[in-house]
């Protein structure tokens, strides 16, 4: 399956883009929340480990 999802991401401004560098002010973005996303594709199996089911 393709993932579908649009990864938003933030500059240090606090501008939001889809690209990795910041439209308004040219600056690198990155993901607002990089350690914890409801969204994580992951977040079940990593939740799996921690709890060992
Ligand atoms: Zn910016």
């Amino acid at each position: 399956m393709k993932e579908k999802r649009i990864k938003m991401m933030r500059c240090p401004n606090y501008h939001y883009s889809l690209r990795e560098k910041c439209p308004e002010c040219g600056l690198a973005t990155s993901s607002p929340h990089p350690k914890y996303s409801p969204e994580d594709k992951y977040g079940e199996y990593r939740r799996k480990m921690l709890y060992g089911e």
